[in-house]
Parts: C-alpha cells; sequence; structure tokens
C-alpha cells in the first residue's frame, strides 16, 4: 500500500493508532507508510510527566497537566487494553489505581513490544495542516526542533490524537489583578507539596478540583476550600475543607463567595477545564466544540464529516479512556485500509445526530458511561480488536462511584477484578493517604528490575 498516513501525538490516542496498524501488518495486511509527528521528547502523552511549566525547552506550549502524585482517578480495570492486559506487562496482577509512572510504564510496554517508535518524529511539533481537493493530499508542514528547520510533507491521511486536556480554559474574577498570593489554573500545578500549611481555594467541582484538593489536603495544605458554579462535589470531605457557591470576587487576601461568606487564602488554583484547541488546523478541519460525550461533525467519533481523510482520535469527555481510544483506532485503522466503507455525508450526519440526541437524553453519571461503553462496543463489533465485557467495566464504574460516595479518601484502597482476565486485583499494601511516595518501585514494592524483567 503506497499511502501515507500523518498522526499529530504519539499519547495514548495516537499509540494506540500506531498499534492498531502494527497488529494488522502482523495478521499479514499491507498497511501505509505511518509517521506520528510528536511535540515532546518522549512518548506517553499526558502520562509523561513534565516539571516544566509556560513555555518547554522548545518555547513550545507546555502540553502536560499532569501533576506529581497523581493515582489514577478510576479503577484501572476500566481502562485495561483488550490486546494488553496488567497482567502480562507487569508478569502478575497489580492493585487497582496505579500511580501515574505505572500507567505510563504500562502505555509503553504494549508500543515497545509493537516496536512501532520508529515511526514517530519526536520534538516536533505540527504546525499546520491542510487539504488540497485536487490532489486529494494533506500538506503537513512541521518543525523539527532538533535541526530546527520547518518542513512540510503530503499525507493522504491525517489522524489527529493531540489531546485536548492542554490548554486551560482561564475564567477572571474580579479582584485577581490585586490578590496578595498566586493564581494558577491546574494545567499549571505539578507538586502539592508547594501548598503544604497553605489555606487554598479551589474553583471548580470537576476531577481536578476534586483532585487536586484531595492531593492538597494530603500532602498538608492547612485548609481548603472548594467553590462550584452549578452544585457541589458532595462528598464527605476531611473537616478542613469546606464546599461554597460561587467565587463573586477577591481581594488582597480574602476571598468572597455568592453566599455572603469570606475566607483568607494564600492561592488560588483554578479548576475550570480545558479547551479543544487546534492552532496547526486550517478552518475546513478544525474540530470546534466542547468537552461532552458527542461531539457533532463526527461520523461514529471519529471521522471528520466533511473530509473523511480527516480523523480525531479521543475528542470525547472520558468515562472509558485508553480501551475507547483502541476502539477508535482499530475503527479508523480499517476505513483507512478499505475494510470498512464510509456512507454519504448526509448520512453520516443523520448518524452522528442520533448519538448527539440519545446523549442530550444522558442525566446520571451511569447513563453516560453505559452510553460510552455502548459507542465502544458498537466500534470493536465492526474489527477485530479483542472484545471485552463492556457490562463488567460498567459494573466496575459503579462500584468506583459508590466506593468514592462512601469516602472520597480511601476509595483508592479498593480493588477489583480485571474484566480481561478475570483475575482480583490484589489490595495495595499501603493506604492511598499515607502512600506518600508515587514511584513505580514503591507502588509495586519491587525494585525495578524485577518490573524490567517482568515485562
Ligand atoms: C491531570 C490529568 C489527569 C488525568 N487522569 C486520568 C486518569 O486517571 N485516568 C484516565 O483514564 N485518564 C486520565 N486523564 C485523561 C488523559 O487525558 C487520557 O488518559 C489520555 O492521556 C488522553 O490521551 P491522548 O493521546 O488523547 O492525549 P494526550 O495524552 O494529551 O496526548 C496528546 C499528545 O499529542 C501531542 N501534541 C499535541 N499537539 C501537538 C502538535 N501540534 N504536534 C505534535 N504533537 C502534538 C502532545 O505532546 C501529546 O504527547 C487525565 C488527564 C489529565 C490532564
Amino acid at each position: 500500500m503506497n499511502k501515507r498516513v500523518a498522526i499529530i501525538g504519539a499519547g495514548p490516542s495516537g499509540l494506540a493508532q500506531l498499534r492498531a496498524f502494527q497488529s494488522a501488518q502482523a495478521k499479514g495486511a499491507d498497511i501505509p507508510e505511518l509517521v506520528c509527528f510528536e511535540k515532546q521528547s518522549d512518548w506517553g502523552g499526558m502520562w509523561n510527566y513534565t516539571w516544566r511549566t509556560g513555555l518547554d525547552e522548545n518555547g513550545e506550549p507546555v502540553h502536560g497537566s499532569m501533576y506529581r502524585y497523581l493515582w489514577s482517578n478510576g479503577p484501572k480495570e476500566c481502562l485495561e487494553f483488550a490486546d494488553y492486559t496488567f497482567e502480562e506487562h507487569f508478569g502478575r496482577q497489580i492493585a487497582s489505581y496505579p500511580p501515574r509512572e505505572v500507567l505510563w510504564d504500562y502505555i509503553k510496554g504494549r508500543v515497545e513490544k509493537a516496536d512501532v517508535r520508529k515511526h514517530i518524529r519526536f520534538n516536533t511539533p505540527v504546525r499546520n495542516v491542510s487539504y488540497d481537493a485536487a490532489s486529494a493530499l494533506f500538506t503537513v508542514t512541521v518543525h523539527d526542533h532538533n535541526t530546527d528547520t520547518v518542513y512540510s510533507e503530503t499525507f493522504d491521511y491525517v489522524v489527529c490524537a493531540s489531546g485536548h486536556f492542554s490548554t486551560p480554559k482561564v475564567p477572571e474574577f474580579p479582584g485577581f489583578k490585586n490578590f496578595g498570593g498566586r493564581v494558577l489554573h491546574a494545567h499549571d500545578f505539578r507538586d502539592a507539596l508547594e501548598f503544604k500549611d497553605k489555606d487554598i481555594l479551589i474553583v471548580g467541582a470537576s476531577y481536578s478540583a476534586e483532585d487536586i484538593g484531595s492531593q492538597c489536603y494530603k500532602y498538608g495544605a492547612r485548609s481548603i476550600t472548594s467553590c462550584y458554579r452549578t452544585a457541589p462535589m458532595g462528598f464527605k470531605w476531611p473537616e478542613n475543607w469546606e464546599e461554597k457557591p460561587n467565587l463573586t470576587h477577591v481581594d488582597v487576601e480574602n476571598a468572597y463567595f455568592a453566599d455572603g461568606s469570606s475566607k483568607r487564602i494564600d492561592a488560588i488554583i483554578l479548576c475550570t477545564g480545558y479547551l479543544h484547541h487546534f492552532p496547526f488546523l486550517s478552518d475546513d478541519l478544525r474540530l470546534k466544540t466542547d468537552n461532552r460525550l458527542w461531539p457533532l461533525n463526527l461520523y461514529k467519533g471519529v471521522v471528520w464529516e466533511d473530509n473523511p481523510q480527516f480523523f480525531y482520535i479521543g475528542m470525547q469527555d472520558q468515562w472509558y479512556s485508553f480501551n475507547m481510544f483502541d476502539a477508535q483506532a482499530w475503527y479508523v485503522r480499517d476505513i483507512i485500509l478499505g475494510r470498512i466503507p464510509l456512507p454519504a455525508k448526509e448520512e453520516m450526519i443523520a448518524d452522528s445526530l442520533k448519538w448527539r440526541e440519545e446523549e442530550l437524553t444522558l442525566e446520571t453519571a451511569q447513563e453516560m458511561y453505559e452510553y460510552q461503553g455502548s459507542y465502544i462496543l458498537h466500534l470493536i463489533e465492526q474489527t477485530d480488536y479483542p472484545t471485552f465485557d463492556i457490562d463488567g467495566v460498567n459494573r466496575t464504574f459503579l462500584e468506583w462511584k459508590h466506593h468514592k460516595k462512601e469516602n472520597i479518601m480511601t476509595f483508592r484502597d479498593h480493588s477489583y477484578a480485571s474484566l480481561m482476565t478475570g483475575t482480583m486485583a490484589p489490595p495495595h499494601h499501603t493506604p492511598w493517604l499515607e502512600a506518600l511516595d508515587d514511584s513505580l518501585e514503591a507502588y509495586l514494592g519491587t525494585g525495578e528490575s524485577d518490573v524490567k524483567q517482568a515485562s
């Protein structure tokens, strides 16, 4: 096959795309030439931790929003790859809420085994993508920071897998200009120890708010105040954590809330979400959406309806993550390989609108992850991605929700069974609240050499 495919980003989504093609090749398929452009110096996307904030070593906006001490916010059993289990990687079953470095190791294990690193050009951000209808080719312009040169190449297909948790959505509240402490977005949060013995204000009520607040509590913040716009997170918080309605304004050292109360604070962390941001795409290719389960203009959640040679992976709000990216990548691969025919544009739009209509009826978290689960099942039924027990994953999500409600500071001490192998995860050796060292060695309770051997 003398076609060329450009993949933008070597995070879990872009790596899923590389692995999908390699898997077809291993089964004898003739695959196109693959070129993956990655702006960072290593793979793993968000899971490749950086201490940097602001601009990176090349003057590019830092992609990473990951912070130290992050442990998976949901059971690992819900994100497990169906073609590469945790047991295969670590040589045994591990506990259910691995820290970032452990998940990064797992992500890397699969693509090292698949030997796809050779397709990736690191330190190479994509600057521009445009389509020429006459030749039916994309021109992809990139900046190779290794040689400090800008060059362009043409491709038959482009897969955009650049993530959507990197460009912060940053509101301004009255008084910010005069506030005496630090104001930062979650994107720039790195180490909870910075806030030890401090009174912090968290603006927002989503995962970041819940988890960054919990990190700060764990690492010794004096108090946490979180505030919400529409509804409180509603967990049973520790005694030095209170939830308030929306922030109205701040002065040099106090925050004021919609209920008339106020609190002296040292720092403000804005957990106010992220923008889907694709400055390198021309208007006719650029997805414009908020963070939701069914962004429009994407047939089956991946095909750009205006130009079905262009694809997006991982652009949905994520209950499911790694195995959803896989389902999408295998589906995109099979379109490119000519195994899955695409209908006319009108039909694609009508199909997307049906998914959107259903999305609009969803009210509870359970309805939402079940909806996403049925979407994944719909995709994998059409490819050779290994079928897995989606109902089982949904049941695990339900248990996880229940454990969070029970106690937001201990939910990570629970274990669940793998939906891929059936093996029950062992309990972790240390309760999450007391486990201050989040390194791979500490988590696995083993020396690095043992781990390398197992993987
Ligand atoms: C703080 C935080 C915690 C999270 N915790 C969890 C969790 O516990 N569990 C979970 O399942 N998910 C979690 N997520 C969601 C996470 O985003 C996904 O797990 C996953 O990383 C998404 O993969 P991706 O490949 O789509 O995007 P990313 O991981 O963001 O990777 C995108 C890649 O594209 C590259 N890129 C971007 N722009 C360009 C360009 N112009 N040119 C070339 N390369 C480019 C980036 O450098 C990056 O490597 C978390 C996200 C955040 C921000």
